[in-house]
């Protein structure tokens, strides 16, 4: 089969793999819908630590081609979406509760063969079934999603609230989603690249900001009558949204750190406004116990049209490139056409 190998160098390498037979609790999946996550990109940048050579690749979703004899939960044909994630179980934060932060973890499509193959071979218990009516491609934003309910689980969107977020990507975009869900009364969206702001529109929330020719603060203090968000999420993963998260929020507001910035990014932030507002500052990384809840939930995002671009597996690179200029919200490789 064709395979999109990391070797540590920035561009991936197509070669041929031989199919892995599942083992007794494995699934053999073959691979209809990879999203490329900005992860990905960071490792290609050397800024995010995979283990090569890999087959990166961490938001998939496929067809169950074979299963192994203990396998109880899907069977050949089933359109399943895969939580990447293996935890290790014997690590404290394993016995604490928060597997997510395991110290020895295992993810596919970071150290074990990921989604930018044509079959991937995953453990039965992180394989999800797909709820009737969703496709392919929604069901590869499971994980990416289950991430963006983590990060609202753990800011605490509340009715009413008035939700501002900082950078308006594919998870951008699902944030709004799951705070609109979770009542938020307005939202506000910071982007500066015009057609994603295009698209935002498009996705129902015409309250977007071009953070670079327009004064964002200004804007929230006359929506809040000069008091700040209720929340805002930093999804854009740099300095400067990071510094602007905390001056945006109001007293007693709560702030999410969400995207992925470079280790050792510092920020400027001021002390006294987080004690004298109380403001409540938590961050958020990947997905623990989220993607029943994801899978469940998925048909009431409409999150169809985040894909936005599709590339076969040989033109992986292309794909990449496209990321990286920022072009469309998601992109999805194709491994089987
Ligand atoms: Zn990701
Ligand atoms: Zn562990």
């Amino acid at each position: 089969m064709k395979a999109a190998i990391f070797d540590g160098s920035p561009t991936l390498r197509l070669t041929d793999l031989p199919i892995q037979e599942p083992g007794p609790d494995e699934v053999l999946i073959r691979i209809d819908s990879a999203t490329i996550c900005g992860t990905d990109q960071h490792i290609l940048e050397g800024k995010f630590w995979a283990k090569p050579p890999v087959v990166l690749g961490h938001e998939f979703a496929g067809y169950v081609e074979r299963v192994g004899e203990r396998v109880r939960n899907c069977e050949p044909g089933d359109l399943v979406s895969v939580e990447p994630h293996v935890y290790c179980g014997c690590c404290k934060p394993c016995r604490l509760g928060k597997p997510h932060l395991c110290l020895d973890r295992l993810a596919w499509g970071i150290n074990l063969n990921g989604g930018f193959e044509q079959y991937a071979t995953v453990r039965m218990d992180t394989v999800y079934q797909v709820p009737e009516g969703l496709g392919p491609e929604e069901a590869a934003l499971g994980e990416i999603t289950g991430c963006c309910m983590h990060g609202i689980d753990r800011v605490g969107v509340e009715l009413g609230d008035l939700v501002v977020i900082l950078g308006g990507g594919a998870a951008g975009l699902i944030l709004a989603r799951l705070a609109e869900l979770r009542g938020a009364a307005r939202i506000v969206i910071s982007e500066p690249n015009a057609a994603r702001r295009e698209q935002i529109r498009a996705f129902g929330y015409p309250d977007v900001v071009d953070p670079l020719n327009e004064d964002l603060a200004a804007r929230i203090d006359a929506l809040t009558d000069g008091l700040g968000a209720d929340v805002v999420i930093e999804a854009a993963g740099r300095a400067e949204t990071a510094a602007q998260a905390v001056e945006l929020v109001c007293h007693g507001g709560r702030v999410l750190f969400f995207g992925v910035a470079a280790p050792g990014t510092m920020a400027a932030i001021e002390p006294n406004r987080i004690f004298a507002r109380e403001i409540t500052v938590v961050g958020s990384i990947r997905n623990p116990y989220t993607h029943h809840r994801v899978m469940e939930i998925l048909p009431r995002l409409r999150l169809k049209d985040i894909v936005t671009h599709r590339f076969p597996l040989e033109n992986i690179a292309e794909a990449f490139d496209a990321a990286h200029r920022g072009e469309g919200l998601k992109i999805c490789i194709k491994p089987n056409g």
